[in-house]
């Protein structure tokens, strides 16, 4: 059994996605060819936002949003603990300072308010100036938008959507990466929607935004391209990775998320009960990166997890270790004890095997080795 068949993917999409490669090559139109453009209408129009910037990866994607806002020394940007390293990583790459926000115990999403109360603090030591607020779509649900924004407003700080995992996600049929004031998305071959390589994009309504985003993913170009009128990067989506996005996009709106959908109402229905399940709040919509599970305890996680192994079943810790115990954040000095739920959740979490091809039969399997475990 396959943790995400990308393999049996290709073989129902083969057709399809062999011609739209090949179409490639024999165009020689590389970089910038005309499925990027075309990729990025179907996106902004799938998501419900003016704009698509296509870029190289996920991470790409953060550091434009917080380069086209100009974050940097000094500032202040609240980050959820529990996420993957790109999330706060960016951050410090452009010289600001990754607050870390503790989760919720049952969406595993930024806890708004734990975010409020950093946000009172870091205003009260005066120290650093708060500037964004990052909310990461953590296993494809998004996250507490409408409560997000009210904080956002009440300080005035602009949101960046880290929709890396939430591609197709939704609150009451508004799609995820439009939530934020920028959002972003990775097309890293596990994520819901993945490419055969890297890949990213940046979703927004602004124009303004918009403009400087692609200006910066292109070396800062002006009029054009060797008129360079600012400092940037070199951060586009291959004409390749465009047209296998392309095909894939097309399959996921089809049927794939709701495939995924299918198989996480069957684990859920076969394990309630027995492990602590999802949570999904009403009106949201998962687009389900992964189907995470909660044990009781490390050890009752670990064993678990030893014994799927041995049954032939795959599983995986998304994530071993909060953002705030990271090696590279020693220096920030955050005490054991900061963020128990994040804590607590990377001692407990295990995410199960979730693409839209998982058979029902797959699904039985799992949940039998799960029951006869427990
Ligand atoms: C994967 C991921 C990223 C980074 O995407 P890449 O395309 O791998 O650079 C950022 N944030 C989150 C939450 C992710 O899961």
């Amino acid at each position: 059994m396959q943790f995400r068949d990308l393999k049996q993917q290709y073989q129902v999409l083969k057709k399809d996605i062999d011609r739209a490669l090949l179409d490639v090559a024999a165009s020689s139109a590389y970089i910038m060819g005309s499925q990027v453009k075309e990729l990025e209408r179907q996106l902004a129009a799938y998501v419900g936002v003016k704009h698509c910037i296509s870029c190289a990866n996920g991470t790409d994607a953060l550091t434009l949003a917080l380069k086209v806002w100009g974050i940097g020394s000094g500032d202040a940007v609240f980050v959820p603990d529990f996420t993957f390293f790109s999330s706060a990583e960016v951050v410090s790459f452009e010289g600001a300072t990754p607050v870390f926000v503790d989760v919720d115990k049952d969406t595993f999403n930024i806890d708004t308010c734990d975010l409020e109360e950093n946000i009172r603090q870091v205003l009260a030591e005066g120290k650093l100036t708060p500037k964004v607020i990052i909310a990461v779509d953590l296993f494809g649900l998004p996250a507490n938008y409408p409560e997000i924004r009210r904080i956002a407003e009440q300080y005035g700080l602009p949101v960046l959507e880290d929709g890396a995992q939430g591609f197709g996600g939704a609150i009451n049929g508004r799609r995820n990466c439009s939530f934020g004031d920028i959002s972003t998305t990775s097309f890293f071959p596990a994520k819901p929607l993945g490419c055969y390589g890297d890949g990213g994009a940046v979703f927004t309504d602004n124009d303004e935004w918009a403009a400087l985003a692609d200006s910066l993913r292109v070396h800062g170009k002006g009029s054009f391209k060797y008129d360079n009128v600012r400092i940037g990067m070199n951060s586009r989506l291959d004409t390749m990775q465009a047209a296998v996005l392309q095909v894939k996009l097309k399959a996921f709106a089809d049927y794939e998320l709701d495939a995924v959908n299918e198989a996480a109402r069957k684990y859920d229905e076969r394990l309630a009960g027995k492990v602590k399940t999802p949570v999904i709040p009403a009106g949201f919509l998962s687009s389900w990166a992964q189907y995470t599970i909660q044990l009781g305890s490390r050890e009752e996680r670990d064993r678990m997890q030893a014994a799927l192994k041995g049954a032939g079943i795959p599983s995986m810790v998304y994530y071993p270790t909060p953002m705030h115990s990271q090696t590279a954040y020693r220096e920030l000095g955050y005490p054991e004890n900061s963020c128990p739920i994040a804590r607590q959740l990377c001692d407990t979490v295990l995410s199960l095997p979730m693409h839209p091809y998982l058979t029902t039969e797959d699904i039985d399997a799992v949940c039998n080795a799960i029951q006869s475990n427990l």
